[in-house]
């Protein structure tokens, strides 16, 4: 039997290659260039759509520690994109032409791979199918989907706000409790009228990100919390700073930023509201001026885009198969995952999952505690709010450990130790 895999980004390719090594017939459909997206220009699979860089690749970020994981579950894509290395100090960029070329080089050369160039409208329930069609899928595929899953569960955009890491908030500055009620769901940082004018000051005056020209119409319903600002120094007051329902020492503080559990276990939290077009840089710098702030340390920063992505907690296993229709797995941005790397191992992790299907055998879902299984735990498990997230460190926890480097090397450890020995368990249990 072989499997469809509808799309030949990032993720797809993985998948392919994963599903290809353990001998299974793969056809790979990939619209180009009988139908491009709006970002996508050239004919190659795996194609960079925006920056080069594929990020760092040091043990002590969690790109870097991903990358390893991916290397250990051999990547075609980290393959590749050390070949097509250019200089760019620690992170990994690479020359993108090439970077293409060697990846479509190497599928299509591939025997037990069909590149078929050409757009897919709709699976069937009797093929094995790999959805990767990526942040901008195209519409009348993205029309059957909803037809499957339900109109509910597909978004057009992502509107991401901040996410914190706990251990590097500032308790002191704050105090737990949810709105109108004892509570203690929020932790609200608290800000003195002197603190809010001058994070308002900054907040309207700093650098944004524009939205590209095919994204404008999706955002009217919303805001940026930069653009709820500019209608007025009051309105962040009656939105997403409002301090009503809360109080502090019986007194109301005068603006308060809510930040709430983005896991189980508390060791993220997401700034509530904030959804933002600040540039990184900036949303560092302002989102610093909350006292309790100071110093805190971004596991992931805002951004609203055009990106198309299911309600994968609602929807998938945590092989990433659809729950309704078993002969339906999903891969890449689709899944809730983000950028180019987190996109590119969930294909591979599918190509894996599709592989144990075909074959009838059991395997187990990645472990919690690494890069790539904390993310497909996040994107399979998140309760509500479900917004698209990278790997970050908040996955692996491990209790106190004072010096940041010393914790994030004993972090990467775990995460690379655990990714071993899945995949050694993974090829006996699927032998
Ligand atoms: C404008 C923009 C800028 C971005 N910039 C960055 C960045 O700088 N850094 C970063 O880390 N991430 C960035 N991303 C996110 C990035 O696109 C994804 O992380 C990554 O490319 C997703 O991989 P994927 O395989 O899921 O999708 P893609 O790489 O987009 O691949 C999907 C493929 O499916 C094909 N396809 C779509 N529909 C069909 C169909 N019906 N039939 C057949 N083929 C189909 C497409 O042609 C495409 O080749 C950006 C995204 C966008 C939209």
């Amino acid at each position: 039997m072989s499997v469809n895999i509808v799309g030949g980004g990032l993720a797809g390719v993985e998948a392919a290659w994963a599903l290809a090594k353990r001998g299974i017939k793969v056809n790979l459909f990939e619209m180009k260039p009988t139908a491009f997206s709006s970002v996508h220009k050239n004919e190659n699979l795996a194609e960079v759509v925006c920056s080069n860089s594929f990020g760092s690749i040091s043990l002590t970020t969690a790109s870097g520690v991903l990358k390893k994981e991916m290397e250990i579950l051999d990547s075609i894509v980290i393959e590749a994109a050390y070949k097509s290395k250019v200089p760019a100090g620690n992170a990994l960029a690479v020359d993108r032409n090439e970077f293409s070329r060697l990846v479509t080089k190497k599928i299509i050369n591939h025997k037990n791979i069909k590149v078929i160039r050409k757009k897919i409208e709709k699976t069937d329930d009797e093929n094995i199918w790999i959805i990767s069609c990526g942040p901008l899928c195209d519409n009348s595929l993205n029309k059957h989907l909803q037809n499957i899953i339900g109109e509910k569960f597909l978004y057009f955009f992502d509107a991401i706000a901040p996410i914190v890491y706990a251990e590097s908030v500032d308790f002191s500055k704050g105090f737990w409790q949810s709105r109108y009620s004892d509570e203690k769901d929020y932790f609200n940082c608290i800000l003195n009228e002197s603190e809010y004018d001058k994070f308002y000051e900054e907040l309207i005056n700093a650098e944004k990100v524009e939205f590209m020209e095919f994204e404008k119409n999706y955002f009217e319903a919303c805001l940026p919390i930069e653009e709820i600002a500019q209608r007025g120094k009051q309105t962040l007051l009656f939105g997403p700073l409002k301090p009503v329902g809360l109080e502090f020492d019986n007194k109301r503080p005068y603006a308060v930023v809510q930040l709430r559990k983005e896991n189980k276990e508390g060791s993220l939290l997401g700034l509530v509201g904030f959804q933002t077009k600040l540039t990184y840089k900036e949303q560092k710098r302002v989102f610093s001026l909350i006292p309790a702030l100071k110093n805190a340390e971004f596991a992931k920063l805002g951004s609203l885009h055009k990106n198309t992505f299911i309600d994968s907690p609602a929807l998938l296993n945590c092989f990433l198969q659809l729950k309704s229709k078993k002969n339906l797995f999903f891969a890449g941005q689709i899944t809730g995952v983000e950028g180019y790397m987190a996109s590119a191992s969930s294909g591979i992790y599918a190509g894996l999952s599709v592989n144990a299907f075909l074959r009838n055998k059991k395997f187990e879902c990645l472990p919690k505690e690494s890069m790539l299984g904390g993310l497909i735990n996040y994107i399979t498990t998140k309760e509500e709010d479900f917004q698209p997230m990278s790997e970050n460190f908040g996955f692996i926890n491990i209790g106190k450990i004072r010096n940041k480097k010393q914790k994030r090397e004993k972090q990467a450890e775990i995460a690379l130790d655990n990714i071993k020995k899945w995949r050694e368990k993974y090829e006996s249990d699927t032998a």
